[in-house]
Parts: C-alpha cells; sequence; structure tokens
C-alpha cells in the first residue's frame, strides 16, 4: 500500500480495496503514515464519501486496532443501545436496566459529554462513589455479577479510532457519515453485543439536523452492524426539544431514578421519555431474544411497573460502588419566570443546552470539569398555560445561564404542536 497513490485515487473518487483502507490505518496506527497523510485522507473521505465496503472495512480496522470483548461465558443474549447524543438524553440509565431485566445482558461502553451533548458517564459520575472507569476484568466481572455494566470506553478499545478522532476534531472532518459509523460501530462491535439498538437524534440538539441526514446515519448504522454479522435496529427520534425535564448531570439521574421507581409526577415530557426507554428496551430484548416486539414490550413494561428494572439499576450501581442513598436533595435553584401569560408553544433543545452549557453541566473544551449538581429543570411542559411572573424553569449553577435559558421558550397564544419523539424506524 502505498500512501500517496492511496491518497490520489480517493481525492479522484475512486473505491479503494478493503485492504488498503486497512493497511492504511493499521501504518498510521504504528507511526510509518503521519499524521498529515492521514488528515488528507480524512478530508477525501469528506469530500468523496466512503462505499458500504470501504465503511465497512475502516470500521474493521478502528474496532481491530483494540481489545474486543465477549461473552461466551454469559449464558444469556447480549444487546447494548447506542445514541447519538440529545439534551436531557438520561434514555440509557433507564432503558439498559429495563432491558438487562428482562434478561439481557447489558455490556455498556459509553462516553463523556462534549460541548453541548451530555455523556453518560458524567450522569453516572455524579453518583457519589461511582466508578464508570472499569478495567477490562473489572467490567467483565461486573456484567456476570449484576448482567449489566456502564463504564467510559477504555483506551484499549478502537485506539486507532481516538487517533482519527483527534484528527477530526482539528480538521474539519466530523461531519461525515461514513467516518461517523466507523468511529461510533468500532467501539460499539469491541462490547461483542449480538444486537444493537441505535437511537439517532434528529432536530436543533443533535448531531443530525435534519431527517435525510438522520436517515442516512441510522441506514449506515444499521447496515454496518448487519455487515459484521450482528444484528441492529435504530429509532430516529426528535430532538428539537429537551427530553423530559432535567438536563443536567445529578438531576437527570434524579429523573430516571423516578421513572424507574415509577414515582413521575404526570408531565406529559417525562410520560414520553418513559415511553421512548421502553421501546429502546423492547427493540433489545426484542432482538437480543429473537422473541415478537409486542412480547418484548409487555415483558418491558411489567419489568418496569414491578420494580425489576430499578433493582437491576440499584444493584449495578452498588456493584460499581455508587451510593445512591447518599444522594443529596435537590438543591433549589435560580427560578425563570414566564415575560407573559400564554401557552408555552415550544422549548427549543438547543437553547436549553446553551444554558446547561453557561450553568456550568457541560464542558466547553475536554478539560473543563463539570459541577455535577448543575443544570436546568423546566417546570413546564409544552402546551402548559403559564401566568405571567409564573415559574418555568429554573437554574441550578451560575446564574447568567437564566438569560440564556429565556431564549428556550416561545410563548403566546393558540395551540402548541404535539410532536411524537419516535420519527422513523430503520430496520
Ligand atoms: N460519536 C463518535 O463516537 N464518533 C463520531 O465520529 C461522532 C460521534
Amino acid at each position: 500500500m502505498d500512501a500517496k497513490l492511496l491518497l490520489d485515487a480517493k481525492r479522484r473518487g475512486e473505491e479503494l480495496p478493503a485492504g488498503d483502507v486497512r493497511g492504511f490505518v493499521a501504518a498510521h496506527s504504528a507511526g510509518m503514515v503521519p499524521d498529515y497523510q492521514m488528515a488528507a485522507f480524512l478530508m477525501a473521505v469528506c469530500c468523496r464519501g466512503m462505499s458500504k465496503q470501504e465503511t465497512a472495512a475502516l470500521t474493521k480496522a478502528l474496532l481491530e486496532s483494540g481489545v474486543e470483548l465477549e461473552w461466551s461465558a454469559i449464558a444469556k443474549p447480549v444487546a447494548d443501545k447506542h445514541s447519538t447524543g440529545g439534551v436531557g438524553d438520561k434514555l440509557s440509565l433507564v432503558c439498559l436496566p429495563i432491558a438487562a431485566s428482562c434478561g439481557v445482558a447489558v455490556p455498556s461502553l459509553m462516553g463523556r459529554g462534549l460541548g453541548l451533548t451530555g455523556g453518560t458517564v458524567d450522569k453516572l459520575e455524579s453518583i457519589d462513589g461511582f466508578n464508570a472507569t472499569l478495567g477490562g476484568v473489572e467490567f467483565a466481572k461486573a456484567v456476570s455479577r449484576c448482567g449489566i455494566a456502564m463504564s467510559a470506553v477504555s483506551p484499549d478499545v478502537a485506539p486507532a479510532d481516538g487517533r482519527l478522532y483527534a484528527l477530526r476534531d482539528v480538521t474539519g472532518t466530523v461531519a461525515s457519515i461514513p467516518l461517523i459509523t466507523a468511529s461510533i460501530l468500532s467501539k460499539k462491535l469491541a462490547e461483542g453485543a449480538h444486537a444493537l439498538v441505535f437511537d439517532v437524534k434528529c432536530g436543533s440538539g443533535a448531531f443530525m439536523q435534519t431527517l435525510d441526514e438522520a436517515r442516512e446515519l441510522a441506514k449506515s448504522l444499521v447496515e454496518g452492524v448487519k455487515a459484521a454479522g450482528r444484528k441492529a435496529t435504530a429509532l430516529i427520534t426528535d430532538m428539537s426539544r429537551p427530553l423530559g425535564r432535567a438536563v443536567g448531570n445529578r438531576n437527570e439521574v434524579r429523573e430516571a431514578l423516578a421513572i424507574l421507581k415509577c414515582e413521575t409526577s404526570g408531565s406529559a415530557a417525562i410520560a414520553a421519555e418513559t415511553d421512548l426507554s421502553v421501546e429502546l428496551a423492547s427493540r433489545m430484548v426484542a432482538l437480543a431474544k429473537n422473541t415478537s416486539l409486542d412480547n418484548a414490550r409487555s415483558e418491558c413494561r411489567r419489568n418496569l411497573a414491578n420494580g425489576s428494572a430499578y433493582e437491576v439499576f440499584a444493584k449495578m450501581v452498588e456493584s460499581q460502588g455508587g451510593k445512591l442513598s447518599a444522594m443529596a436533595p435537590p438543591p433549589k435553584g435560580c427560578v425563570l419566570k414566564s415575560p407573559v401569560a400564554g401557552t408555552i408553544l415550544d422549548i427549543n433543545a438547543l437553547e436549553v443546552a446553551k444554558a446547561a452549557l453557561a450553568a456550568g453541566a457541560l464542558r466547553r473544551v475536554k478539560s473543563d470539569t463539570i459541577d455535577p449538581e448543575s443544570g436546568i429543570n423546566l417546570l413546564v411542559d409544552v402546551g402548559a398555560k403559564v401566568e405571567k411572573g409564573g415559574p418555568i424553569a429554573e437554574v441550578v449553577g451560575r446564574a447568567d445561564a437564566l438569560d440564556v435559558l429565556a431564549r428556550a421558550f416561545t410563548i403566546g397564544s393558540g395551540e402548541a404542536g404535539q410532536k411524537s419523539l419516535i420519527l422513523e424506524v430503520v430496520e
């Protein structure tokens, strides 16, 4: 494989042989291809795209750069879910324990938040004592013990993806469907799951802003998993409004716990979030256990209602050192009041994410520390009637987030459009 010839071919838009793609990535990992050639390759891929075969070859190359977990010692089907990231997206905290309570092993490797998107690892680490950086052996033991473990992707999983992502980040080459696909799948396939369910978020608060883009990514992810001989489904879900009412870290855990304990208080947004969690879990169970979606839905609903899913979550937290009983009661925040009387017509996810960032709940750059308690709590749902001066949200953390948060609300007369969270299913 001659790097310059490979780059020439990709620039002309030719399809590269799988062996060349894998050889190029391996040579970069070995220090034989310099970063400037890899950066040129990434830009050529951004401009020219990649065929399914090339994407599969890149995925394999990234995957094979690190360890791959395997679960033959666990007599259970294995599944996981991946979200492309949203605002208030605490669904993994709910759907994964539900799926585990139905007899599916869930070894979930997760990310931290960056920019306007939160990460499940940060949410878990807001629980006192929770260890979200398990080594390979500890992770495997935790999955055997509880049927589920949640931990940050360790450096020995797809290390080549880490190197490529760092280059993509500084060369304007993040936004490419084949590169995103290979990056996500290299880490998810390394978990060794038999089935993967993707939640591809779409809208102002998501990476994919349009349905066309989200559909393209969803198809690419599902095809990539199937090409690796595993099962997959993707739900494309709305992210134009925040999920539920809590956006932050510890406040999101509190909301997830309320859902798992069936102690939610009549909010339509939290009910929709609960339904989506159950649907994602049901898809995992149906694929992993090879059962009908209707059976899987009944089992998931039952295990949420009878407390089994909560018990699984509590056991997992305890097994990873976390102390749910030590969780402080929610602190009081600075209240945002409605400037007018009317109906909440919209709550914009992107603006709420900006407010969460301003409050201190998210990182601007990787090295930032986050305050686990800070965040945004919405106090009303879309469609609610409010008085002038009535409370509509609160900020915990830096109070200058209030001005940012105010921009998230559209309040006026008329009916609020109600949106279904699930926009499309890709199988
Ligand atoms: N998440 C990833 O893991 N990789 C990408 O390229 C984009 C989102």
